[in-house]
């Protein structure tokens, strides 16, 4: 992992072998697998974020061999949708969908995922908020969760997943695509043989950014790599990987940025000139104000971090966790 020089942060910790890898409903991709043989392409996902990802597209619908086109299929019962049924006839198809997508899961567990991306409100992929239908004639409550996607939590519960329509809201965005970045690290990492120097270096790399997620699992993780050699190398490593997902299905707030923001700047205090504290100052005040994006007192850290060369801040991924041309921090 030496560091070229002019090569971004990010990209040390990443394997082309190894890309980030999303799963996706199919009809996002523009795939014409809906129930009246139409798609539902999501220009973001595959003009931008697709440039960087890896897809792995399933629709579950088609795969029970439910067919195109397709009766509607509607969630019916209790809060989160018991019962995935024909909207005409009534036919039942949740121990179908069940042995299917349990079956599903395991085999995208198996070959490593980084994150889902699903179409909202369908009774099979949908997030949250789907119709759940009670008696005839009664109001559909918001409720639901798409039949694939309890499958998906069962399997793999601290996988990032987010609906594409609420990957067009900056914060909620930035926290998805960081959390897949993040994800993907650690599975390099962990394809790589997991040894305590590779853990020590990684945490170190990761600080500033697990601060900037949540303070409490930042120190947890501190006092877990601290304990090294007094517990089971094994015991740590599953502790590490499952607190680190954790940290980051929390949103890094603007409190959160401006802290970590400050934090870097201390180490920069003692080499920088006053005019170049003064110009910092002001971009974390305007920052935290609301006034500039994070873009831009991240550009002038990065900026007097390889002025100056300041070797430990220039490590943070936190700096760039992922490649540039997503250009998440400029609307956060
Ligand atoms: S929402 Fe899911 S089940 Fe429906 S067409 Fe898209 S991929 Fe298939």
């Amino acid at each position: 992992m030496s560091e070229a020089a002019g090569e971004p942060v990010w990209r040390k910790w990443h394997d082309d072998g190894q890309p980030v890898r999303l799963g996706v409903s199919a009809c996002l991709l523009g795939a014409e697998v809906r129930f009246d043989g139409g798609h539902k392409r999501d220009r973001y996902l595959t003009d931008v974020l697709g440039v960087n990802v890896t897809w792995l597209p399933v629709c579950p619908e088609l795969e029970i061999g439910l067919g195109i086109p397709r009766p509607t299929i509607q969630l019916r019962g209790g809060e989160r949708g018991d019962r995935l049924v024909l909207r005409e006839g009534g036919e039942d198809l949740t121990d179908a969908m069940r042995a299917y997508a349990d079956a599903r899961t395991a085999e995208l567990d198996a070959l490593g995922l980084d994150g889902y991306v699903l179409k909202k409100d369908s009774p099979s992929c949908g997030m949250a908020r789907v119709r759940v239908h009670g008696a005839p004639g009664g109001m559909p409550q918001r409720t639901g969760v798409g039949h694939f996607v309890q499958a998906l939590e069962r399997r793999m519960p601290l996988l990032p997943l987010e609906e594409e329509g609420r990957l067009n809201d900056p914060p909620l965005r930035e926290r998805f695509i960081e959390a897949i970045f993040s994800r993907n690290r650690w599975r390099v990492l962990v394809s790589r043989g997991l040894s305590r120097k590779s853990l020590v270096a990684f945490h170190e790399a990761h600080k500033m950014l697990l601060l900037a997620h949540d303070e409490s699992i930042y120190r947890r993780l501190g006092r877990l790599v601290g304990g090294l050699g007094q517990q089971p190398d094994e015991e740590i490593y599953a502790s590490y990987g499952q607190l680190f997902a954790e940290a980051f299905q929390r949103r890094a707030t603007i409190a959160r940025h401006v802290n970590v923001l400050e934090h870097l700047f201390g180490y920069l205090k003692k080499r920088v000139s006053s005019v170049e504290k003064r110009e910092i100052a002001s971009a974390i005040a305007e920052y935290r104000a609301g006034r500039v994006p994070l873009i831009v007192p991240i550009s002038l850290l990065r900026f007097l971090v390889a002025s100056h060369d300041v070797e430990y801040v220039r490590g943070q991924l936190y700096l760039e966790p992922h490649p540039r041309e997503l250009m998440l921090r400029n609307h956060v």
